[in-house]
């Protein structure tokens, strides 16, 4: 067991013990959360982070696999002019399209019905996109405009209880994290790592923020090659996210890609 792995267990089990059942379910705080939070705080206490971006060391961007597979990624930022794409979600249930969904725990709050009927769809799983969008960092930095965590306690806090929202909702315990804005330093990241979570990155930006057009989106993703992860929104009904999507997967079905759901290939 490398020295990694043997201070990983005990992490594992503190998860446990801090109100998360056998099969995942998890209180959003109390029990031994605070002692959990404390371990932490401790092993990090003293790392200063050099690295600050989409990409810093242990962000994993491309599926794990060697055939003709991409992911489709999917954020709910849980911004104050959130909606929920409802033209593009019906597209994939309709197309049985599987994706993977990043739901921030404040969209969770604005959209609980909504929510429901995507966890209950085996097409999709639901992932951690933070407690309240923060970018990822131990000591404050910011990107757009949008600060980030402060401390190691806040990165703990922001995961944490984002993973531990969708759990208590869904009964699975997510199993990747992205921050909102996709930002991190390399210690963050490690911190996220000793919790038990993979940081998802991206390899395509489909979408940047609900931003492109619609032939902007269709022809970032008609980009794909295997393996790769597209990042987009389900946020933003106005954007023309959903037809640069709907345009891009028809092309690439006809071109012989599979859609996969992160977990389906696992990330590297
Ligand atoms: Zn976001």
């Amino acid at each position: 067991m490398s020295v990694k792995s043997s201070f990983f267990m005990p992490l594992v089990l503190l998860a446990v013990m801090a109100g998360c059942g056998p099969t995942g379910q998890c209180q959003e705080t109390g029990g031994d959360y605070e002692k959990f939070k404390e371990t932490i705080i401790l092993r990090f206490k003293d790392r200063v982070p050099r690295q600050w971006g989409e990409t810093v060391p242990g962000v994993k961007t491309k599926l794990n696999s060697t055939k003709k597979v991409i992911a489709l990624t999917l954020d709910a930022c849980g911004s104050k002019n959130d909606g929920y794409d409802s033209r593009l979600m019906d597209y994939l249930i309709r197309e049985n399209i599987p994706a993977t969904l990043f739901i921030n725990a404040r969209w969770i709050d604005k959209y609980p019905r909504e929510f429901k009927v995507l966890a209950t769809n085996s097409l999709f799983e639901i992932e951690n996109h933070g407690f309240a969008h923060k970018p990822c960092s131990v000591n404050g930095r910011s990107i757009y405009g949008i600060n980030g965590t402060s401390s190691v306690g806040e990165v703990v806090d922001e995961i944490e209880k984002g993973a531990r929202k969708i759990a208590s909702l869904t009964g699975r315990k997510p199993l990747y994290y992205r921050s909102g804005t996709a930002y991190y330093d390399e210690v963050a990241v490690e911190v996220a790592a000793e919790m038990g979570y993979q940081i998802a990155g991206f390899s395509i930006l489909g979408d940047a923020g609900a931003s492109y057009s619609q032939e902007q989106v269709r022809n970032a993703l008609l980009r794909a090659e295997p393996g790769d992860v597209i990042i987009c929104h389900m946020n933003h009904p106005e954007s023309e996210t959903a037809e640069g999507i709907i345009e891009a997967v028809g092309e690439l079905k006809k071109r012989g890609f599979i859609f996969v759901r992160l977990s389906d290939s696992g990330m590297k």
